[in-house]
Parts: structure tokens; C-alpha cells; sequence
């Protein structure tokens, strides 16, 4: 290369980080098929196809932080080239994409709804490929490009309302601290998808470190392909958890993460009142992270059964389900990897020594998950120390909510403010209550169990606010979100977005975005159709 300026400042450019700038700069940072990435593992693991452009897009969000772990100039999305960038983010090609570099849909199967449903895959995900930031490898994919071979009877499009509650709560989840995958954008077009009614288009440009789930592992053992499986289960360890090859038994260690990851993520989601609405297999990554948003919901006023998917009709994956679904996930899991479990035994006793230790590990899932919920509600509930009836003290805290139908974000946010020694004081979170005797019983108890710790109401009520978060992505948020959008008002995106990534601290300028909900609300339904 000879020197130029205009050469130095492309090598300047490329050695700091956050510099890809124009949309081809963009578009030249997401690799495709590299050394150890999961496009590398080849065919028989996912099928390349372009995207199916949709007519003239337009950017609804964007994550500037999301932008920020990329390298990629947030900038972008609203400067001069702002049209490309929404066409790229889209899928639209900017050039001929060239066979070996164009996007790909995986294959994966799983068990929807506790039935085994065979091959599903990206029926409506295309990945672009990978970028490589800041020591960190991330998965860019498009959710809504089109049509693909998985793509089975559905259209391939998601529409606007169900694209902005996907890249609102993984951005949300985030900041709450629980593991998710991410969202850089959401692209609009005016182009119509059918559901119950003809609403619009929009593709989300999900990314995260892998888009593995369960179901991929379901796949492969359940067509007996035995070398891909294992190729598979090579490629999350080499890539997320080396340390696993250390073990006696490498894979008999994967499905241990898989179970660590997971029972943590249940009372993540447990602590904040998140229901996933739909956790089938295939919806259940293999590093434990949220995956695939649909008609998830944060509960508002609490019920223990709360059902968020209107299509659920048997309440499978009620919120009180949610953990003990996780678990049954698990075995699907353990199922699928069984073939790779135990290739250091000897022959004689092999199956049975394999099946023992495999249920060992998924053991392993009960005695994380309860003693991380109860961890949970300890700081929750303001508590320090560990006493004996800390968790009844918990349960006897959602049993007084879910008879009262009390506000979950609420209820925990405000019960910060309650003092230790003043009863008088207690309105806040005691109003949320019909049956104020029932609260006034509990909170008696709670009163008697604060006396053993030695912080003082405010230092207590600091930590709690660190646990507690005011503002979650209440459905009627989200909804008033969607409302302005489908009039091309975006801003409302933006607002939301900025309010979710402090779900901790108080933000006087927004305290209506953590009230209780209108009464409009109540109506809402959120089904499977996205
Ligand atoms: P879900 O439970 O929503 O994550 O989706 C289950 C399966 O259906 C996955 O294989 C999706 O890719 C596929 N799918 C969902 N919606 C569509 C759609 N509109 N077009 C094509 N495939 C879809
Ligand atoms: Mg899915």
C-alpha cells in the first residue's frame, strides 16, 4: 500500500476501535465463515440463501450500545447514509453477494409445546455472519429477511409490533442484568404481512455470541447424524467454554454449563416477574441467554399461574412453570447428547455408567436454581444475613401478592421505602394491597426479621433499589411504543429504550413509565403470532 493521507487515516481508522463508519465499512466488518465459527461447520448445518428485499426501509431504533460492542458508528443509521444503512440492516442487497458469503438460515429441530415437532430452523433468520470487537466474537442475524428452506407453511416476515417488543426487552433485559442476545436495530417497511389482521413488515437485527439452541443438538441425534452432533457440541466448547476439555468427560461438562446457565437464568426471570411465553426447545439457547422474544410479558399485577402467551391454553409455561419447564428442557438436552457421553469408559457397563452420570449432572439443576432464588429474593427482600424462613418469609410475601393481584415491580420497588421500626410509614407498598390486614400481617414478620440485620432503612433501601428495578417493559409501555410507530412516529422507540437502560435508578423526568397500568391495558393479548 503506498502512503497517502488518505491511507493513514484508514490505518488509523482500523486500529481504533468503534470506526466502521460508512455502511460498506459496516458491511466489511461482519465476517462470514471464519475459523471457528459456527458458519464454519458447513452444510449440513445450515442452508445460504439471500435475503428477500422488502420496498423502501426506514430505521425505527437503533441501540447505541448495541453499535458501540459491533465497532460500528451508531451514526451511521441517521447520517447521510442512513438509507443504506436501513436497506443493509434489511437485507436488502447492496451488491451481488458473492454464493460463499451470503447469508445463512440453520437447521435445528426441538419439541414445541412438550410434543417432539421434527425439523423446524431459521424459518425466518438469516445470519449475516460475524464481527470480531473488542476481543469479543458476536453473530449478527436478521429475524424477518424472508422466506427460507425451514421456513415451512409461515411467510418468513415478522411485523412491526411483535420486531419493536424483541429489540425493547432484549435491550431491557440486558440492563436488568439478565443474560440475553441483543438488539442492534429494527428496520420498517411498508411492505404487508398477513396475521390475524394485515399489519406491516419489520426485521430486527438480533446479536449475540451464538444463536445455538437446545434443538440444535435435538436435531442432529434424532437423525442419528452422529459426527455432526459431536462436531456441534466441539464447537460451543471450543468456542464458550474450553475449560470443559479438562473435564473426564468434556460433553458430560457442556450439558453441566448448560444446566448451570439455565437453572440461572430461571430465577432471573423469576425475580422480576418475566414470562417467556413460549420455552420450547428450539426457543433455549445452549449459553443460557433469553432467546426469541414473542409474547413474553413482565407481569403486572402478580399472578402465581400468570399465562402471557394467549395461545398457551393448557398454561404450560405459566410463570410458576417456567422453572421446572427449564428443566424438563434440560433432558431433552441430556437425551440428545447422550451418544457423546462416556467415550473414555470402557465398553462393559458403559450405558448404564453413562445414564448415572448424566442424571447426576441434571441433579445439579435442583440445587442451583433453588438456593439462586432464594439468593434472589434475599436481596429482594433488603436481607444480608441468611436466617432459616427467609424463604417462607418470601413465600408468604407472593402468596398475600397473588391473592391481592399486587403489582410485582411495584410491590418490590416500594417495599424499599418501609422502615424498620415505623409502621406508619408502610403506604406505598401497602396500598398496593386490597386486604391491608393480610399485608400489615406479613409485614409485621418482616419487620421481625429486618430486626436481625444491622443495615440501617437507608442503606437497605439503596441495595434494594439495586435489585429491584422501577421500570420493566410493561406490556402497555411496549404497546404505546408500537401505536406511535405504526404512524411513523419512532420516537417513542427511542424514549422507552432510553428509559429501560436504567431500570435501577429513579428518573423523576419518567415516573410515569413506571405506574401502574391504564385500564386499556387489561385487554391486551399477546398470542403466538409474531
Ligand atoms: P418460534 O416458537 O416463534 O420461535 O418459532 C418456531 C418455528 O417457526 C421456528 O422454526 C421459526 O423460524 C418458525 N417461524 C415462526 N414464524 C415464522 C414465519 N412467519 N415464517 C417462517 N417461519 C416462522
Ligand atoms: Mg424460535
Amino acid at each position: 500500500m503506498s502512503f497517502s493521507p488518505s491511507n493513514a487515516v484508514r490505518a488509523a481508522r482500523d486500529e481504533t476501535p468503534g470506526e466502521a463508519r460508512s455502511v460498506s465499512e459496516i458491511a466489511g466488518a461482519i465476517k462470514v465463515g471464519e475459523p471457528g465459527s459456527f458458519a464454519a461447520l458447513g452444510t449440513a448445518f445450515l442452508t445460504r440463501l439471500p435475503a428477500a428485499p422488502v420496498p423502501d426501509p426506514y430505521l425505527v431504533g437503533i441501540s447505541g450500545e448495541v453499535a458501540e460492542s459491533l465497532g460500528f458508528d451508531a451514526q451511521a443509521a441517521t447520517g447521510p447514509e442512513k438509507d443504506a444503512f436501513a436497506a443493509f440492516f434489511a437485507g436488502n442487497p447492496t451488491r451481488d453477494w458473492p454464493a460463499d458469503a451470503l447469508p445463512y438460515a440453520a437447521v435445528y429441530s426441538g419439541h414445541q409445546f412438550g410434543v417432539w415437532a421434527g425439523q423446524l430452523g431459521d424459518g425466518r433468520a438469516l445470519t449475516l455472519g460475524e464481527v470480531e470487537h473488542d476481543g469479543a466474537r458476536l453473530e449478527v442475524q436478521l429475524k424477518g429477511a424472508g422466506r427460507t428452506p425451514y421456513s415451512r407453511m409461515g411467510d418468513g416476515r415478522a411485523v412491526l409490533r411483535s420486531s419493536i417488543r424483541e429489540f425493547l426487552c432484549s435491550e431491557a433485559m440486558h440492563h436488568l442484568g439478565i443474560p440475553t442476545t441483543r438488539a442492534l436495530a429494527v428496520i420498517g417497511s411498508d411492505l404487508p404481512v398477513r396475521r390475524e389482521t394485515v399489519e406491516t413488515a419489520a426485521i430486527v437485527t438480533r446479536v449475540s455470541p451464538s444463536f445455538v439452541r437446545f434443538g440444535h443438538f435435538e436435531h442432529f441425534y434424532s437423525n442419528d447424524r452422529i459426527d455432526e452432533l459431536k462436531a456441534l457440541a466441539d464447537h460451543v466448547i471450543d468456542r464458550f467454554y474450553p475449560h470443559c476439555r479438562d473435564a473426564d468427560d468434556p460433553y458430560l461438562a457442556l450439558l453441566d454449563r448448560a444446566v448451570q446457565t439455565t437453572a440461572d437464568l430461571m430465577a432471573q426471570w423469576q425475580g422480576v416477574g418475566f414470562c417467556h411465553g413460549v420455552m420450547n426447545t428450539d426457543n433455549m439457547s445452549i449459553l443460557g441467554l433469553t432467546i426469541d422474544y414473542g409474547p413474553f410479558g413482565f407481569m403486572d399485577a402478580f399472578n402465581a399461574h400468570h399465562i402471557c402467551n394467549h395461545s398457551d391454553t393448557q398454561g404450560r409455561y405459566a410463570y410458576g412453570r417456567q422453572p421446572q419447564v427449564g428443566y424438563w428442557n434440560l433432558f431433552c438436552l441430556a437425551q440428545a447428547l447422550v451418544p457423546l457421553f462416556g467415550a473414555n469408559l470402557p465398553e462393559e457397563g458403559r450405558a448404564e455408567r453413562v445414564v448415572e452420570e448424566a442424571q447426576k449432572v441434571m441433579e445439579r439443576y435442583k440445587e442451583r436454581f433453588g438456593p439462586a432464588l432464594v439468593a434472589k429474593m434475599r436481596a429482594k427482600l433488603g436481607l444480608e444475613i441468611e436466617r432459616d424462613g427467609d424463604d417462607k418469609l418470601a413465600n408468604g410475601l407472593f402468596e398475600i401478592m397473588h391473592a391481592n393481584r399486587a403489582d410485582f415491580t411495584l410491590t418490590f420497588r416500594n417495599l424499599s421505602k418501609l422502615s424498620k421500626s415505623d409502621a406508619s410509614q408502610d403506604a406505598p407498598v401497602r396500598d398496593l394491597f386490597l386486604d391491608r390486614a393480610a399485608f400489615d400481617a406479613w409485614a409485621a414478620q418482616y419487620r421481625e426479621r429486618l430486626a436481625h440485620e444491622s443495615r440501617d432503612d437507608a442503606a437497605r433501601a439503596a441495595a434494594m433499589n439495586r435489585v429491584n428495578p422501577k421500570y420493566v417493559l410493561r406490556n402497555h409501555l411496549a404497546e404505546n411504543a408500537i401505536r406511535r410507530a405504526s404512524e411513523k412516529d419512532f420516537s417513542e422507540v427511542a424514549r422507552l429504550l432510553d428509559v429501560l437502560r436504567h431500570p435501577y435508578d429513579e428518573q423523576p423526568e419518567n415516573e410515569a413509565y413506571a405506574g401502574l397500568p391504564p385500564d386499556w391495558a387489561s385487554d391486551l393479548e399477546v398470542s403466538c403470532s409474531s
